[in-house]
């Protein structure tokens, strides 16, 4: 079981680059902002009725105020611009603004989310283009489940900012600075004193901040820790049980649970201590406030209606303030998240790394020979740069020919496999496919001449149908069908009640490794390519699905250049010709009897412990249709 635990330094590194609020990052941000350009009509009508809104919010101490002004005084009250008005009238008047103001917040609500929602659609289409469009190289090298829950964490962050905080930011600041514009016209001696309490505000604000920061970071990146583990164990559940170990992964699990506990537990006293001390603040500040401005009423310096005023518009500017700090930490992980994502969109795909340039697709012929060519391949895989993994290998295979890839493990034969889908490029040498360089074809052709039938097949989660389908997508069902049947699979499909529309679950576990297997071949028949690549294909199967499965692979090797890697050498006695590979080189090339025939030779060596020392002449190895390739 391959399995690695996150270490605090890969945590620490997953968590780069830093949050911070610099120049670059905000620079960052904005040019995410990119992606509501489509909707800039409806974003700003969004802004509009927002302000709308938010005016109305604010009109409404001022209409309370007034009405008990209007209440207190025979010929109602004076209101700018409209003159004296009857209570009635002042009340209906606060009726209409609250009603507009519902109106008006819906509609930006509506619009917000329009927006927000659609902008995020485009964000993770292009976030899912371009991770699948990556080089193998990148998935090499990163912790592909971490990569893809942290880009969807991010991208749920900036939901949370395009949709919540950005309006309420433009809201509060209205509050704000509206609010103390309005008290200051109502009293400047009150707004002086309410203003008095704002410093031990903000100060208690920052200082709670960074810690509830902190903590909730840390609370963040356990969980991540945490669900790591979770994900670990269940991809490779099947070890986890033959092993007997839930014990020891619920320890494992346990551990690290309780670090997410203590972590969110110090977030929780710190955020209880700050709403505590934010309600002596707000209320003692508005009772302070009141208590003044119940002093100047006493002494005939202000209207009942402009303390009420003022009260309510101390508790809209406290409100702004106390939300203040909040979405400012918002902002703040947001700029995190938009430079995560950011750094994904900005990472070279295939196609961004091809060199040369690429034929159009007009001039290739729809479909190639089928004569490929290794020369003088050197390679080393990018997360292993220390070591050639291939070295100056040459192999060349003519239209049709079948070539068996023997030799140790490690030898290097998957990777030269891998070459040839252009999985990797070498670091010298060159890949000809009809004589011409790998490179001169555009990737998605070149893929479209071969077709891999893995040890391991690994299935859709879709239907029967559909994964043979994946061969080549928009085939019709009687293709689909006659490549099942060339495959030996259309049997045991049909004798499934739900026939081709049956489930195969996930990976495709619902399937034996044999039926596996055929849906593969089938899937690579649909798909016709000129080149053919089968690894281990009958390794794990018992003689009589292997008998099945040979048969339906002689049909598809047919008229196709197949590479064929295999370890039990039974099964590679027909190749055309055979290919030792040992330590990244072809050491040994020939037929069966050429390569038998050889004395100190490293395949006849390796018949020798596979058959015992009379390998080339006796057949012990051999098992019904295993000698057919
Ligand atoms: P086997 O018969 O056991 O499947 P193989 O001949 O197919 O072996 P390869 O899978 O090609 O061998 O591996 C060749 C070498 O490359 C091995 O030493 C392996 O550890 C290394 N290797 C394989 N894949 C990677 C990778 N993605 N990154 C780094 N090194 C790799």
């Amino acid at each position: 079981m391959s399995r690695r635990n996150p270490s605090q330094e890969d945590i620490a590194l997953d968590r780069l680059p830093k949050a911070a609020l610099n120049r670059e990052s905000l620079r960052e941000t904005l040019a995410l902002a990119a992606y509501l350009r489509p909707y800039r009509p409806r974003f700003l009508a969004g802004m509009s009725t927002l302000f709308v809104s938010a005016a109305c919010g604010l009109a409404f101490p001022f209409l309370a105020g007034t009405l008990i002004d209007a209440a207190m005084r025979p010929g109602g009250a004076t209101l700018p611009w409209l003159g004296a008005m009857p209570l009635n009238q002042v009340a209906l008047l606060l009726v209409a603004a609250v009603a507009l103001q519902s109106l008006a917040s819906f509609n930006s609500a509506l619009a917000f989310n329009r927006v927000g929602q659609s902008a995020l659609a485009d964000l993770r289409r292009d976030c899912y283009q371009r991770l699948i469009a990556l080089p193998m190289a990148f998935f090499g090298q990163r912790r592909v489940g971490e990569l893809t829950s942290r880009v969807s964490t991010d991208v749920a962050q900036i939901e949370g900012a395009l949709i919540d905080a950005l309006p309420q930011l433009c809201r509060q600041s209205v509050f704000l600075l509206g609010g103390v514009t309005l008290i200051t016209l109502t009293s400047g001696q009150l707004t002086a004193v309410m203003l008095g309490t704002l410093p031990v505000l903000i100060a208690a604000a920052v200082f709670f901040g960074r810690r509830l920061r902190r903590f909730s970071r840390e609370t963040q990146d356990q969980l991540a820790a945490t669900n790591t583990i979770v994900e670990e164990t269940l991809q490779a559940i099947a070890s986890v049980k033959a092993f007997a170990n839930e014990a020891f992964e619920l320890g494992r699990y346990e551990t690290s649970n309780r670090r997410v506990l203590a972590a969110a537990l110090s977030a929780a006293r710190w955020r209880a201590v700050f709403v505590a001390f934010f309600i002596i603040a707000l209320f003692g500040g508005i009772a302070i406030v009141m208590w003044f401005g119940a002093g100047l009423l006493q002494q005939g310096k202000i209207s009942p209606g402009e303390l009420t005023r003022f009260v309510l518009y101390s508790t809209f500017v406290a409100g702004a303030m106390g939300q203040a700090a909040e979405l400012f930490s918002q902002i703040q992980k947001t700029v995190g998240a938009t430079q995560r994502v950011r750094e994904l969109l900005r990472e070279p795909t295939e196609g961004d790394l091809a060199v040369g340039r690429p034929a159009v697709p007009g001039e290739l012929p729809p479909r190639a020979r089928g004569a490929v060519a290794l020369v003088e391949i050197t390679f080393r895989y990018p997360a292993r740069p220390e070591t050639a993994v291939l070295r100056s290998l040459s192999l060349a295979a003519q239209p049709g020919e079948r070539i068996a890839l023997v030799g140790p493990s490690g030898a290097g034969k998957s990777t030269l496999t891998a070459l040839l889908l252009r999985f990797y490029d070498p670091e010298s040498g060159r890949l000809l496919l009809d004589g011409r360089d790998a490179r001169d074809y555009p990737l998605p052709w070149l893929r479209a001449q071969m077709a891999i039938v893995p040890q391991d097949v690994l299935l859709f989660g879709g239907t029967i149908l559909e994964n043979i389908a994946y061969g080549r997508p928009g085939a019709d069902e009687a293709a689909i069908r006659e490549a099942a049947r060339q495959a030996n699979a259309d049997d045991f499909i049909r004798a499934f009640p739900e026939g081709y529309g049956t489930i195969v679950g996930d990976r495709g576990i619902q399937l034996s490794g044999g039926q596996r297997q055929r849906v593969a071949i089938a899937r690579a028949i649909l798909k016709n390519p000129a080149v053919l690549i089968l690894d281990e294909a009958t390794s794990s199967l018992d003689s009589e699905s292997e008998a099945q499965v040979q048969l339906a692979l002689d049909r598809l090797m047919l008229g196709r250049t197949t590479f064929i890697i295999a370890h039990r050498l039974a099964t590679v006695r027909n190749a055309d010709r055979i290919a030792v590979i040992e330590a990244g080189q072809v050491v040994e090339l020939g037929t069966h009897d050429e390569l038998s025939a050889r004395p100190d030779g490293l395949y006849r060596r390796l018949s020798a412990l596979q058959f015992g020392p009379a390998a080339g002449s006796s057949e012990p190895g051999d098992r019904p249709g295993a000698s057919a390739i």
